[in-house]
């Protein structure tokens, strides 16, 4: 059956600290630790995997740091082929303290120069022809140029591979300004209103910005998610508006990338329109439910793949 490569390219290990109270300035001590492999490609990995759509992560690796994403990998019977660097990949901490306030401390991750832009190029060139879709999920690492996830959408142009393009400000601007588009974008509202520099007030507008905006002609789909509001979607001609349940969200966390999953095992199925985005919307709901993030209980699929509802707009 089809198989999908996803793209991350500054993956982290990230790293929970719950403490009851932060404390500035003197020693906390935290005994619940969890590390998990993060980065939104590696949470889109994940749940494709739970689809049981074929998939492997790709992407830049390095250090000691890279060593515990790959042996998580490979603890979930994950395929991957990362490019390795030599330098350290990063963690990324979330202290989960005071009730309910998170405190993040980001690592900036790996610094990289136009060798290992080219580099990259070569690896991914040379991996994407094995499979059928592309993901490209999140920000870059330092030191690359913002125009390589275009150059990659180019590469895989050239294998005849569609891209899922999920990614923000001048990296996602470049690709939609290039010659050769990406095949299917998944912005929030906020990253659209942000690609064109004017609000978005309801959902005419919205439909009128799609149809008219050059930065959005040729792309094929452009699915614009709105987390509990469900998602907009432009494809070819066509617009929908997809309605979602009420549900208790637990943590929306992780659940762009879970629909960006749910839209790529759409696409390797070759299901009708609808149902693709039927199914994205599934997926982000199902993650919405549980703790983790990027993960979710398959067996709810049915229930609420049901409740979802599309109308032409
Ligand atoms: P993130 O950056 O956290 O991954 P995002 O902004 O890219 O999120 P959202 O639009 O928030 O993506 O969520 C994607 C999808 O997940 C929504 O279209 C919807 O299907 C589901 N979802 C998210 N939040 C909720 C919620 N509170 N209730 C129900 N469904 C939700």
């Amino acid at each position: 059956s089809k198989s999908v490569l996803t793209i991350t390219m500054n993956p982290s290990v990230d790293i929970s600290y719950p403490l009851e109270h932060l404390n500035i300035n003197t020693v906390n001590r935290v005994k619940d630790v969890s590390k998990t492999a993060g980065g939104k490609g590696l949470n889109v990995t994940r749940v494709l995997k739970q689809l049981n759509v074929p998939v492997t992560a790709s992407g830049i690796i390095g250090g000691t740091i890279g060593q515990y994403i790959t042996n998580q990998l490979d603890e979930n019977d994950i395929d991957h082929a990362f490019m390795k660097i030599n330098q350290e990949s990063r963690n990324c901490i979330a202290i989960l303290h005071d009730n309910g306030d998170q405190t993040e401390i980001l690592e900036a991750g790996p610094v990289l120069n136009s060798d290992d832009e080219n580099d990259f190029l070569d690896h991914f060139g040379a991996q994407v022809s094995g499979f059928d879709l592309v993901t490209i999920s999140g920000s870059l690492p330092q030191g690359l140029s913002a125009g390589i996830y275009s150059k990659m959408i180019g590469v895989a142009a050239r294998h005849n591979v569609p891209v899922i393009l999920d990614s923000s400000n001048v990296a996602l601007r470049l690709a939609l300004e290039s010659d050769i588009k990406p095949f299917m974008i998944k912005p929030n509202q906020d990253e659209i209103a942000q690609l064109i520099g004017q609000k978005i007030t309801d959902l005419d507008d919205l439909k009128d910005k799609l149809a008219t905006e050059e930065i959005f002609k040729g792309i094929p789909w452009v699915v614009v998610s709105l987390g509990s509001q469900g998602a907009f979607v432009k494809y070819q001609q066509s617009f929908f508006k997809v309605n979602i349940p009420k549900i208790h969200a637990i943590n929306p966390v992780g659940s762009g990338d879970s629909t960006v999953a749910g839209l790529a095992a759409g696409l390797v199925k070759d299901e009708k329109p609808e149902d693709v985005m039927k199914r994205a919307m599934t997926v982000g709901i199902l993650n919405t439910l549980q703790e983790k993030t990027g993960n979710i209980d398959i067996s709810q699929y049915k229930d609420y793949f049901e409740k979802v509802d599309i109308v032409k707009y």
